[in-house]
């Protein structure tokens, strides 16, 4: 099997399946229990919080862990709804921004102008803030195309028009592959999820800067063990997430990653015609590299490819299906909308698998066009 579809979800790798089991099996009390074994328990999450703290360079009492990037971006979006607020965005953001904007009400919310790599026009951000503005999500790396946003200016802009505006990213396609410190980033909250990162699914986090906790709430109410998320703590998932996350910094495979990118696009141009990258040369996430092939119907390819195990994605892995809003709002021509395939890198790949998949993405491509 080759797997070139990381960004949808990774393997999780063996040690985190051990380290979630030994949970499951030797400290399964209730962390939030009196008793000196719920305490054990209460230890590990707190030692996790610390592996998330040093990697965002934040306290510990800021990380807030959550079932995932889905309910971290949705307590932003739904603790600052309100009539009076405005909130700026942008228009390729993951359904989980999206769609929550969508959902709850605001005076306005304003989606930022980008050129057609996704990065956001900043003068477009300069006009778009009012007195009104309390909110500014941001994606960070774009997981369809790789993007990466210049994070650092962008904060520059919002704080100097006014410093209690909260600004929020996701991170979840940046965690431990791109630089998540907080400080230096100037963010006030940051979204990220374990399965990205060869952690399990079903978790992830938030960091919210201890001067804006207060204005965030949850989205569901009950026994508020993180403040802001309610629920008996899933131990063995945030274990085995923070183990991924020491896993992931360990295997330093920032370098590496990119050389399969940069190979797999030599590949692509030596071999293929009529194709476009969607995903920028640079200011990019190598673990990303998003390419449209002209008259392809990316589904038929990515079946075929499947048919040699090999996974992608066409698109976006949370819409099934429907055309990329994201590629829509890139202004990409259509023609290579259609035929766009997301590969997506971990370090399991090595460039034989890639030559292999440009092999058979080559033979498939020219059986396609031929038909068609
Ligand atoms: N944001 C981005 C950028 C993502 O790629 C994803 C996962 N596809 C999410 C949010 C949602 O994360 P989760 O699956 O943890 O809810």
């Amino acid at each position: 099997m080759i797997y070139l579809d990381n960004a949808a979800t990774t393997r999780m790798y063996d040690e985190v399946i051990d380290a979630e089991k030994n949970v499951e099996k030797n400290f399964f009390a209730n962390p939030s229990a009196l008793h000196s074994f719920g305490m054990e328990a209460e230890n590990l999450i707190k030692e996790s919080k610390r592996t998330f703290a040093k990697e965002l360079g934040c306290e510990e009492n800021e990380i807030y862990f959550t079932k995932g990037a889905t309910e971290s971006n949705n307590i932003i979006i739904s603790s600052l709804a309100s009539k009076q607020a405005e909130a700026i965005s942008t228009g390729i953001e993951h359904a989980s921004v999206y769609d929550a904007f969508n959902n709850y009400e605001y005076k306005e919310v304003k989606y930022l102008k980008n050129d057609k790599y996704g990065y956001i026009d900043l003068k477009d951000l300069e006009k778009s803030l009012t007195e009104d503005t309390k909110l500014v999500s941001i994606i960070y790396v774009n997981n369809e195309t790789g993007t990466i946003q210049n994070i650092k200016e962008i904060s520059k802009i919002v704080k100097e028009y006014n410093k209690d505006i909260l600004l929020h990213i996701d991170a979840t396609q940046a965690l431990a592959k791109e630089d998540c410190k907080v400080k230096s980033l100037g963010v006030d909250a940051l979204s990220f999820s374990g399965h990205k990162i060869h952690g399990p699914k079903g978790v992830g986090g938030l960091y919210v800067s201890k001067n804006f906790i207060s204005k965030l709430k949850p989205l569901l109410y009950g026994g508020r063990q993180e403040i802001i998320s309610s629920g008996t703590y899933n131990s063995p998932a945030i274990v085995a997430m923070a183990k991924a996350l020491e896993l992931m910094k360990e295997k330093n495979e920032r370098s590496y990653i990119k050389e399969l990118n940069l190979y797999f696009r030599k590949l692509v141009k030596e071999n293929i015609s009529n194709y476009t990258f969607i995903s920028p040369s640079d200011k990019v996430s190598y673990y990303i590299l998003n390419v449209g092939f002209a008259n392809i119907k990316s589904e038929v390819l990515l079946h075929m490819l499947e048919e040699e195990e090999i996974y992608v994605s066409s698109g976006s892995a949370c819409s099934k299906g429907a055309k990329s809003r994201v590629l829509e709002n890139l202004n990409v021509d259509n023609k290579f909308i259609d035929g766009s395939l997301r590969f997506s890198f971990s370090s399991d790949i090595t460039k034989k698998d890639i030559d292999k998949t440009i092999n058979i993405l080559k033979n498939s491509i020219e059986i396609i066009r031929k038909v068609m």
